[in-house]
């Protein structure tokens, strides 16, 4: 190499998209402490602590909690794996691009798969889901609890319930919703969750906390088949995040470290004061996006308050407008996926970024953006 690169110096951004959010300082400030091994007895506490608190704000007593050494999407293939044998009747009722990732995740198992759609933006009504149920009478039954692509809140709380009166497990995505909505695994009967580092945790991408209730568990433990993934079973990581700490792989040490801060900042604030904030600030969002001219995807009685997905105005241009943001604000908001490829923006507000100065931040530079 002719010359080396220059040592790394990232313009500062804020990240208001679908995420990454930025990190709390608090976070990567643990991340510069010194490593420790992933055996060594100091780390093993560090690991039960993290749990202990992942059960706290995931609202479960469920044993197997922990975090997937990966993103989301790697808890979410952990969660349909490992609870899906080729041949099972699996149902994925899809409300946006999240769902589409549900679908081919669930679809490469072997199951027999059934797929429902809404319109994107649109939620399942608790009926439709217990006619979906009586029909196609899946072992599984996946769906996204906070759909990132349209700001859509999918009401669960009754679901897990529901889908235990037909003999099937309930998989949700929570990579959204932990940390900003409520989530209540244990109340809300659900099965087996899946969420992320990057959004509502307040840490970088890299960890993917999941949950598996007793039911789901058994399930796991009655499998006629090898789960079809090495790095992802559950019936060897167990061993690890279980009481044995026999060794599966090396835990990204330094992103545990950002989990058990990040979760620390989330039960220090109070699961309910941190949801009330981010209501708060989504009130104020939404206030000023409104005055802008700009409107929502998902309707407001199931609408995300930490992602705000709003239609982009005639005349304006999508890339150029998010440039503008990035280059003279340095503000990243984000695009829209699938359907919604060039027609909508995402503007998060979420975990560390849920605070006032954002809102007003990015109100300014849009101002500006859309004159
Ligand atoms: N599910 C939802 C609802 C998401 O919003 C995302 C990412 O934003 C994922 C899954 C995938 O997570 P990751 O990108 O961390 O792998």
């Amino acid at each position: 190499m002719a010359t080396l690169p220059g040592q790394l110096s990232p313009t500062p951004r804020l990240l208001l998209g679908p995420g990454p959010s930025d990190a709390h300082p608090r976070v990567l400030s643990v991340m510069s402490t010194p490593l420790l091994g992933h055996l060594d007895p100091q780390f093993l506490e560090i690991m039960t602590e993290t749990q202990t608190m992942l059960r706290e704000v995931f609202r479960t007593k469920n044993q197997l909690t922990f975090p997937v050494s990966a993103t989301g999407m790697a808890g979410m293939e952990t969660c349909l794996v490992n609870l899906i044998e080729p041949g099972d009747p699996v149902t994925v009722c899809c409300i946006g691009y999240f769902g589409t990732r549900m679908i081919d995740v669930a679809g490469r198992t072997g199951c027999n798969l059934t797929v429902k759609h809404k319109p994107w933006g649109d939620v399942f009504t608790l009926d439709e889901l217990r006619d979906i149920l009586k029909e196609t009478r899946p072992k599984v039954l996946a769906l996204v609890h906070a759909e990132t692509s349209t700001g859509a809140l999918q009401d669960i709380s009754e679901v897990g319930k529901l889908c235990h009166e037909y003999d099937a497990l309930l998989v949700t995505d929570c990579v959204t919703s932990l940390g900003c909505t409520p989530v209540e695994l244990d109340a809300w009967e659900v099965d087996a969750a899946f969420s992320c580092s990057q959004k509502g945790l307040s840490c970088p991408p890299g960890m993917s906390p999941i949950s598996f209730s007793p039911r789901a568990v058994d399930k796991l433990k009655s499998r006629k088949t090898k789960v079809q993934s090495w790095y992802l079973d559950l019936t060897s990581i167990q061993s690890y995040w279980g009481g044995d700490r026999a060794y599966h792989h090396t835990a990204p040490i330094t992103m545990i470290y950002a989990l058990r801060e990040g979760l620390r900042l989330v039960l220090e604030e109070g699961l309910e004061a941190r949801w009330a904030r981010h209501v708060r600030n989504h009130k104020a969002l939404k206030a000023g996006l409104e005055a802008l001219g700009l409107e929502y995807i998902a309707a407001e009685a199931h609408r995300l308050p930490q992602l705000n997905a709003v239609k982009i105005p005639a005349g304006i241009d999508d890339v150029a407008g998010r440039k503008k943001l990035l280059t003279e604000f340095g503000i990243e908001i984000g695009g829209g996926l699938g359907d919604f490829k060039g027609k909508a923006w995402r503007i998060g507000i979420m975990g560390y970024n849920s605070r006032p100065i954002c809102v007003l931040s990015v109100l300014a530079a849009m101002e500006h953006v859309l004159r």
